[in-house]
């Protein structure tokens, strides 16, 4: 949308009209994004594939461009729920407010607010929503030797590190 190209037109319209995004537009704007000079020699994909479609079309693209790693990022339900719902935004700047913001905005000083779309209810219903789809993803990729699943339910620096002997085990394993 930033940069302003015609696929990111029509994602912008279709999310002001307050639909998703579908899944061609999404596979389209990944396909042209995975084309530039940057990532030519590799590229990290967090949030897509979410949908087998999506990732049949990402196979496609990877066609004689070497292997893919992908990385299960696994956290209970419970947990989702509570970091989601303790999640804050400031409501003057719009920044995401870390841990140790805890009553005003490290940046300008304005209120926090919890993200209208980060209540309770909400979250389960996405969550719902991402099982639904993500659970087939897995399903798709699980039997692949660069697929890895991690226990997200650590601290961050353990979570890191894990991801990063997941990739290199995952790359040292398959010739990419
Ligand atoms: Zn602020």
């Amino acid at each position: 949308m930033q940069a302003g190209s015609e696929l990111g037109r029509v994602a912008k319209a279709t999310m002001d009209a307050g639909n998703l995004v579908g899944d061609d537009v999404i596979i389209g704007i990944v396909r042209h994004r995975l084309c530039r000079p940057d990532a030519q020699r590799g590229f990290v994909l967090d949030g897509f594939p979410r949908t087998v479609h999506q990732a049949t079309a990402l196979d496609a693209m990877m066609d004689g461009r070497g292997g893919l790693v992908v990385v299960d990022i696994a956290v209970p339900e419970e947990v989702l729920v509570r970091r989601l719902a303790a999640r804050r935004i400031c409501q003057a700047c719009g920044s995401n407010a870390p841990v140790e913001w805890t009553t005003a905005c490290g940046k300008c000083g304005g209120p926090l607010m919890q993200r209208s779309d980060d209540g309770e209810s909400v979250v389960r219903e996405r969550l719902k929503v991402y099982l639904r789809q993500t659970k087939p993803l897995v399903d798709y990729y699980s039997a692949r030797p660069t697929f890895r699943t991690i226990d997200g339910n650590q601290p961050p620096d353990v979570v890191t590190a894990a991801i990063d002997a997941a990739v290199d085990a995952a790359v040292a394993g398959v010739r990419l």
